[in-house]
């Protein structure tokens, strides 16, 4: 039988072999402990450290509330260059101290426990402004991101993907309203993304930008608009259509590069789609009438008794 383990270094030890395997919960209840015992020893500060781990063990990167991290952030602060380790990467209290207020600035912007839904502009610039502060970080392996996940990341990788969302967040709230805007928007959140190495969301983005940037003019009222999909779609057209000049009282395109379809805006292609459910309407009430006029003339035939 091994033997009982009973001062604080002990439970530490404990712990912190938990951590390395993954069983943070078991973890989280041995610092718990260590704390305790080392408060009894007298060792305050172990004491608090220990505690300080117990708290990280909880503070799961996406899921940990704004306040629970900001907390933590000060309380790993006032432990100043104590040297922690988490996992297999040896670090300080100052640094996760400064990890985690960057988190708790996410979490905020996340809308996390229920914080107040940010205008877009206002939120873009703190995004940007927080993606900076990553930026900042360099080569600097994030901790706890790399703890929960195993994959690690460093502060600069993470200030490109925050500016990537950042980005795709602004210009998904302009899409209907500016659509050249939005593209702009797109097109800086598809050079993120590459810089971020995720060739998948670049290349989305940039389908993006290219079909908000598209401007047309309609084919049939002539009216001018940008955007692909918003304030125009194309519809398909006769092939003797294509054999057609375009109008030339705009100089913007009223087919697309292929010919085959024609660019329509959204007022024309609404009316178009009200007065087909007219004539569908009218057609199925005049179906209906045929239908009920031919059963009457039926039953009057029916033998009567
Ligand atoms: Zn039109």
């Amino acid at each position: 039988m091994a033997p009982l383990i009973k001062d604080g270094s002990g439970l530490q030890e404990q712990a912190l072999s938990l951590v390395a395997r993954g069983d943070f919960n078991g973890a989280q209840e041995k610092f718990l402990a260590a704390s305790r015992k080392f408060a009894k020893e007298g060792r305050v500060r172990d004491a608090s450290k220990a505690q300080a781990y117990a708290q990280l063990m909880v503070a799961r990167p996406g899921m940990a509330s704004p306040q629970m991290l900001s907390g933590l952030s000060s309380y790993l602060s006032s432990l100043g260059d104590e040297p922690m380790l988490l996992g297999a990467r040896p670090t300080t209290a100052r640094t996760l101290a400064a990890q985690l207020g960057l988190e708790a600035r996410e979490a905020q912007l996340d809308g996390r426990a229920g914080s107040i839904p940010i205008p877009p502009q206002q939120r873009y610039d703190a995004q940007r402004e927080l993606a900076l502060s990553y930026q900042q970080l360099g080569d600097e392996v994030l901790i706890l991101p790399e703890l929960f996940t195993r994959v690690p990341q460093t502060g600069s990788a993470k200030g490109h993907v925050l500016s990537a969302l950042a980005e795709e967040g602004l210009a998904g709230a302009l899409v209907g309203s500016d659509p050249l805007n939005a593209a702009e928007h797109f097109q800086s959140a598809s050079q993120w993304w590459r810089l971020a190495g995720d060739e998948g969301r670049a290349a989305e983005a940039a389908r993006k930008t290219g079909s908000l940037s598209v401007r047309a003019s309609c084919w049939i009222c002539g009216r001018q608009g940008s955007g692909h999909g918003v304030q125009f779609v194309s519809i398909p057209i006769a092939p003797e259509s294509a054999a057609l000049r375009e109008s030339e009282s705009s100089p913007l395109p009223s087919r697309d590069p292929t010919g085959r379809s024609a660019y329509v805006c959204k007022g024309c292609t609404s009316m178009i789609s009200d007065v087909a459910d007219q004539i569908a309407s009218a057609r199925d009430q005049a179906l209906e009438a045929r239908v009920m006029a031919q059963i009457a003339a039926l039953r009057s035939q029916m033998p009567r008794g």
